[in-house]
């Protein structure tokens, strides 16, 4: 569901306002069971559309760098929420914290909503509506202690909320895009010339340059794909023609140009260097991810032995890539690339929502909470998936979190949700 923050500086009311929304009769108020104590987000209800509140008061400075605590809760409410709510004392007029948030606030992508706070009479209209100045367009004045208008506000709120919340990744518009890569001689032309058949003139041409079409249309299981950069592999001119900077640098074009890659190894030789550099390149570009071991037909129990060996060690970086053990000479087991492929993808594509992400989490810390560091216990307040193609996690804490734990979320979070295939990335925000 979508998610409203609200912001603004300490004492305009944000809280108060946070408990009239959640409290009003009108509203169905439900806790999301908040990571710890010091809960943040709340699932509320206005006019039949749920969403998610969050209460950055919840990284309310102290006194010092107030400006620029203020700034950064508005840059982190912009980065996770669908829309922002900011809270001004109209009381006390805009301040310059109001502006530098303003500022910040109007380059938001979001929409941003005005409420003018503390409008306990009728006196203090001309105060809201001074606040016209801040550029946010119209001032919604509001009574947080009294909640004289706080329904106006929700039904300005829930029209601006988008019905699901908003996906951070492209458009998928035709085929998914794959790129075929791995070092030279690995069998990539062999693999693509088995899954188009190798008379049939099933590789269309699409996108060319004027030479060259750069990219392949193949039919798997029902399923068109767009192999990406693939002019050198129909031609078989191969990279080897080139130097391996060359090589290395078309791999990473393809690999950029792809949501999902299927790196191809060789099964019958020990995994290298070089291999294991591609793999890397996938995972920090974000792609989602396909194993493909090939040659398998020339593989005997003793060299699987040595592989599964070879793979504990070398492949620790991605131990939920995809994997699947082909022949392009035999056709062995080509047709499992698109299934594979397509749970990759998914993975890729899928976002869970902020109160299941946080109901989990809460239980998952509860069970096993960080380790203690410099003596202190470092809690987690609130996460939200960001963003998709890579799922990508945002983790506000009050403190550190070592990477073995954060390895820990990861791993239990792909788990519970079912992420295959795909990196998933995870930024902790420490409130400071
Ligand atoms: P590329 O450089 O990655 O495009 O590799 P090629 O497709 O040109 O293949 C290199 C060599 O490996 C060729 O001699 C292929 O016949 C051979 N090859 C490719 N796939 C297989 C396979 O699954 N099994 C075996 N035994 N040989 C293969």
């Amino acid at each position: 569901q979508p998610v409203l923050a609200v912001v603004g500086r300490p004492n305009v009311g944000k809280s108060t306002l946070v408990n009239r929304i959640l409290g009003r009769r009108e509203a169905v108020v439900q806790d999301v069971p908040g990571v710890t104590r010091d809960r943040i987000a709340y699932d509320a209800m206005w006019r039949g559309r749920r969403f998610t509140l969050v209460d950055t008061g919840g990284w309310e400075p102290d006194a010092t760098g107030m400006r620029a605590s203020v700034a950064a809760q508005a840059e982190l409410a912009m980065a996770t929420a669908d829309a922002v709510l900011l809270v001004v004392d109209a009381a006390v007029g805009a301040t310059a914290t109001d502006e530098a948030v303003a500022k910040v606030l109007r380059r938001s992508d979001r929409p941003v909503l005005l409420a003018a706070n503390k409008v306990d009479d009728e006196r203090l209209l001309a105060e809201a509506a001074s606040l016209w100045s801040l550029g946010l367009g119209e001032p919604h004045p509001v009574s947080a202690l009294h909640g004289r208008s706080s329904g106006d506000l929700l039904d300005a709120v829930v029209d601006v909320l988008p019905e699901a919340p908003r996906d951070t990744g492209q458009e998928v518009t035709g085929p998914r895009r794959v790129a075929l890569v791995g070092k030279p001689n690995v069998g990539k032309s062999s693999l693509l010339n088995k899954l188009t058949g190798e008379e049939r003139a099933v590789v269309d041409a699409v996108a060319g340059t004027t030479v060259d079409p750069v990219d392949s249309l193949v039919e798997l299981d029902g399923q068109a794909w767009r192999f990406v950069d693939t002019a050198g592999l129909r031609k078989r001119v191969q990279t080897a023609s080139g130097t391996e900077y060359y090589a290395s640098l078309r791999t990473k074009t393809a690999i950029d140009a792809a949501e999902v890659v299927i790196v191809l190894l060789d099964a019958s030789e020990p995994l290298s260097e070089q291999d294991l550099r591609v793999v890397t390149m996938v995972a920090d570009a974000g792609r989602a991810l396909v194993l493909a071991f090939n040659k398998w037909d020339l593989v005997d129990e003793e060299r699987r032995r040595q592989l599964d060996r070879e793979i504990d060690r070398g492949l620790v970086r991605v131990p939920w890539a995809e994997r699947v053990n082909v022949s392009a000479l035999t056709g062995r087991a080509v047709r499992k690339l698109a299934p594979a492929l397509r749970t990759a993808l998914a993975s890729w594509d899928q976002r869970v929502p902020t109160g299941q992400l946080n109901s989990w989490l809460s239980d998952l810390i509860a069970a096993t909470p960080p380790p203690v560091r410099g003596g202190k216990q470092p809690k987690v307040l609130f996460a939200t998936q960001a963003g998709i193609r890579p799922p990508t996690l945002v983790l506000f804490t009050t403190g550190f979190l070592e990477a073995g734990y954060r390895r820990f979320i990861e791993r239990k979070f792909r788990e519970r949700f079912g992420f295959r295939g795909t990196p998933v990335r995870i930024n902790v925000r420490v409130r400071e």
